[in-house]
């Protein structure tokens, strides 16, 4: 049930309505960044829950300030888009959407400045993005992570994403499920569109935000949740890449693999090669807090159907519990 549909030039129309000239800025140069938001769908409250939906044009809106790029509305305003372009798919069931900011003015030329910007989103179905039962096979890349001072990491550029393919396929062509990039200092950087945890010695570890990842907001979450219900504080620091193959755990995170447990990299099995407890333990939260299960994740959703959003593009179960009553 439910049709994939675009909030394209102002209105939300059928997705087959959505269309840019093939001589757009964007399209021939990369020129632009975009954003990945998952909404889950939880059928006990009959509701579709977006993810971190206003965390997400945030990133956008500091994105596009890299860019010499200007959204079209606030961060509310954006929001409001959003939901209202999920709720008029009708989707119950996992969704994604895709809001993309880019150059859209028909010219031959390189460059950011004096150039028209468009925005639109889609909504369509969403499945897995990895396999996350199986422990994912990890193969270290020989193309290393764009850098900070070629094309910015943190900036989810759309021409970027030329590097995390390449990543992506040689990985699969030598047999493994996922590859993993070493940035151009030799340390480990990343997945090509996941950010990368390991535990040591029972410290959770991840790359710092200079480290050329992509600034993610399902590492946030995982952060947060490590503190809040392990107790455990994460280190954010350089990692070696043979730190990683004497790791007791490893896991890749984000919007659309969401919490993903790795087995071995480059042959080498990650602690027993099984799934490790603390990686379980908090995939297991994750995957309750984003089906609106745990009261306490409630302020990283917004529902779509039950209540309208609030200001700050989220809204509490409270409110959703209080309008669905007041209905
Ligand atoms: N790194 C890269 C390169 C990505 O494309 C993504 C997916 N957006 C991530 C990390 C994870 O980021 P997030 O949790 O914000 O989706």
């Amino acid at each position: 049930m439910g049709k994939t549909m675009a909030y394209f030039r102002g209105e939300n129309v059928p997705i087959e309505a959505a269309k840019i000239s093939i001589m757009s800025h964007g399209f021939n140069y990369g020129t632009g960044c975009f954003e990945g938001i998952r909404a889950y769908w939880n059928e006990e409250h009959g509701e579709l829950y977006i993810l971190h939906l206003a965390e997400h044009f945030r990133r956008m809106a500091k994105n596009s300030k890299i860019l010499f790029m200007e959204l079209p509305t606030d961060i509310e305003g954006l929001s409001r888009i959003a939901v209202d372009l999920s709720r008029a798919t009708g989707f119950q069931q996992d969704i994604y959407l895709r809001p993309t900011l880019y150059k859209e003015d028909e010219i031959i030329g390189v460059r950011l400045h004096g150039l028209k910007d468009a925005f639109h989103i889609y909504a369509a179905p969403m499945g897995t993005y990895v396999d996350i039962q199986k422990g994912l096979r990890l193969g270290t890349s020989s193309w290393r992570r764009v850098d900070d001072t070629t094309v910015p990491a943190r900036a989810k550029i759309i021409g970027a994403y030329i590097n995390s393919a390449l990543c992506k396929t040689e990985a699969v062509m030598n047999g493994f499920d996922e590859g993993l990039f070493l940035n151009q200092d030799g340390h480990v950087c990343e997945g090509s569109a996941e950010n990368l945890f390991m535990v040591r010695d029972g410290v959770l570890v991840t790359p710092g935000v200079a480290d050329n990842i992509l600034e993610g907001i399902t590492r946030s979450s995982i952060i947060e949740i490590a503190e809040r219900e392990l107790g455990l504080k994460t280190v954010a620091r350089t990692i070696d890449r043979t730190e990683v193959y004497i790791a007791d755990e490893l896991f890749i995170c984000g919007t659309g693999a969401q919490i993903a447990w790795v087995s071995s990299v480059d042959h080498r099995d990650i602690g027993n090669g099984k799934l490790g407890p603390i990686t379980e333990k908090i995939r297991d939260i994750y995957y309750r807090a984003v089906h609106g299960e745990l009261p306490r994740y409630h302020h990283w959703l917004t529902p779509v159907y039950g209540t309208q959003v609030k200001t700050d593009g989220t809204a509490t179960f409270a409110q959703v519990v209080k309008q669905a009553a007041a209905s």
